[in-house]
């Protein structure tokens, strides 16, 4: 029942985003929603606990604080030009894209708050690359 009103309601948002988009020639981009709400739009860094509560968002590794609605809507926004993540990308899929763009970030900085991200299960994939940061770097 939840997946039939799911898929009727998608299509009633999707013919009124058609008609919109057809009337005010406004432009209708889907994006992957995937861990949206856990990744940090500053630094990228993906967590469970970055999300505080539904108004509350901090980062754990960076400690930026903003309302969670907006951390999600700037994540959002720039996924729609995000490589290997689209619309029909598996969730799973996406928190590894997510993690590699993350850790890609950290490479040449030498504030990588390396326990936190060992302590995240999403992390624990990247074990040998973090214990290759382990050194302070340089930032670039
Ligand atoms: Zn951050």
């Amino acid at each position: 029942m939840n997946r039939l009103l799911s898929r009727f309601g998608k299509r009633i948002v999707r013919e009124k985003l058609k008609s919109l988009q057809e009337l005010y020639g406004i432009e209708v981009i889907e994006t992957n929603p995937a861990y949206s709400s856990q990744e940090c739009s500053g630094c990228g860094y993906v967590d469970k606990k970055n999300r505080k509560s539904t108004q509350e968002f901090e980062c754990q590794a960076c400690g930026k604080r903003v309302n969670a609605q907006v951390n999600s809507a700037q994540n959002l926004l720039r996924r729609r030009s995000v490589e290997g993540i689209t619309i029909r990308t598996p969730k799973k899929q996406v928190l590894e894209v997510l993690i590699e763009r993350h850790l890609e970030r950290l490479k040449g900085c030498h504030s990588a708050p390396l326990e936190v991200l060992k302590e995240n299960p999403y992390y624990s994939d990247s074990r040998d690359f973090l214990d290759g940061l382990s050194k302070p770097l340089e930032c670039g």
